[in-house]
């Protein structure tokens, strides 16, 4: 008998059991279909342990369904590799866009007949007698262990500064293309890749400005993302080795000069200045008082971990994220958090990273349900 046959012997059909029936029991749920809970699927099914994968979304790619339209991968395919089965190359393209990951994606979905399910939105992860349940609107699933790979692309962050500004503002997650802008004043904030692309393609058809916390930190032009994967790797190693964390990547720099970006600095327009202190109806005023006059300010300010569904477990937070060892969460070790970024392990926010990470990931929560 197993376990929903002797939940069901033991009362009434009610509500919940009827929810039960339309999810399901599973050793492990994972929540979120992108790369990262792919990865994870992928080693979940060698364990030879029974899952589900759960996706909010109508179809595969993750967040690689949602960037601008000329976003593509750091580096050449071969460096981007989820386990099992290398990311084909795209012909004529030496760094594959974010149409050929989807693809990608997609087909692994299929080549190792993921057990997926969308579109499933997971609202809450609660414990229960003898495990975790996991929520959507009509349906809910019972795990001995859950894996939380939501990423980070629902969740804009979007600083405050005082004051009120009359023009148009955007997130990076609502940019497409530059031609809307074509003519216009625009102001892009944010020192990371993301504000140095977009800052890069918009001013080849509108005069840009381009403010920064920091001054941005440009990676020499030869380094790409092979560099940053090989210092990742090698810190990785120091770590496993008990070497300490040599952040050697963040040392170089964050920004990658890919081809757009480099054209942006001969053009003369890749020049950052410091934030300005308010804004105003017109734009914004600068810290040296002047004002700066805007049509529209595109806050390419990153995002923050999507984990609103983890909320009834209340989990405590280091630094504005859950505490984890690893991937483990220390206050629910039947919870592991994968991918968002480098506090879940190194690059893991990268499909190489994902993939690496996952593989502890499942060995360790494997071992655990087998206890
Ligand atoms: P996601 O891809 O966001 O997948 C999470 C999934 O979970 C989504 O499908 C989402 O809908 C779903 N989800 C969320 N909440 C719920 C819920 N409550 N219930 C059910 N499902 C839910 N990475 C690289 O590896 N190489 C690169 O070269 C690279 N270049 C980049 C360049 C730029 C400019 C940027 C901005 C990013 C780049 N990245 C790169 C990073 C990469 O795009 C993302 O970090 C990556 O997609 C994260 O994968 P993930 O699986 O963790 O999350």
């Amino acid at each position: 008998m197993d376990r929903r046959e002797a939940d069901r012997r033991s009362g009434p059909v009610t509500e919940a059991d009827a929810a039960l029936d339309r999810g399901g029991v599973v050793d492990v749920v994972v929540v979120g279909g992108g790369q990262a809970g792919l990865a994870a699927g992928y080693f979940l099914r060698r364990a030879g342990v029974s899952f589900v994968i759960l996706d909010a979304q109508i179809g595969a790619g993750g967040a690689w369904r949602h960037g601008w339209e000329s976003l593509r991968l750091f580096s050449p395919a071969r460096y981007s590799p989820l386990p099992g089965w290398w990311m084909p190359p795209q012909p004529g393209e030496p760094f594959p866009t974010a149409a050929h990951v989807r693809g990608y994606l997609a087909d692994y979905e299929r080549r190792y007949a993921l057990p997926i399910v969308r579109p499933v939105e997971v609202t809450a992860v609660g414990r229960v007698a003898g495990g975790l349940e996991v929520r959507s609107r009509s349906a809910r699933w019972r795990a001995g262990a859950v894996v939380s790979a939501t990423g980070t692309w629902r969740r804009p962050y979007w600083p405050r500064y005082p004051g009120r500004f009359g023009g148009r503002q955007l997130h990076t997650v609502s940019y497409r293309r530059p031609e809307p802008f074509a003519g216009q004043r625009v102001l892009v904030v944010g020192g990371g890749n993301s504000a140095a692309q977009i800052l890069a393609e918009v001013s080849t058809v509108a005069k840009t400005s381009w403010a920064t916390l920091r001054p941005p930190r440009l990676l020499p032009d030869e380094v790409d993302g092979r560099v940053l994967f090989d210092v990742a790797s090698r810190r990785q190693a120091a770590v496993a080795a008990g070497r300490g964390d040599d952040r050697g990547a963040a040392a170089l720099g964050e920004i990658v000069m890919v081809p757009s970006v480099r054209a942006a600095r001969e053009r003369g327009v890749l020049v950052a200045r410091p934030m300005f202190t308010r804004l105003v109806p017109e734009g914004v005023v600068w810290p040296d008082d002047t004002l700066g006059r805007f049509d529209t300010i595109l806050w390419c300010t990153g995002f923050r971990p999507d984990l609103g569904h983890l909320d009834p477990l209340g989990l405590s937070t280091v630094q504005g994220v859950p505490a984890t060892v690893g991937t483990r969460s220390v206050d629910e070790p039947r919870l592991h958090l994968l991918g968002y970024g480098d506090w879940t392990g190194t690059a893991s926010a990268t499909i190489i990273g994902a993939a690496r990470t996952a593989k502890a990931c499942v060995a360790q929560l494997t071992a655990a349900l087998a206890a």
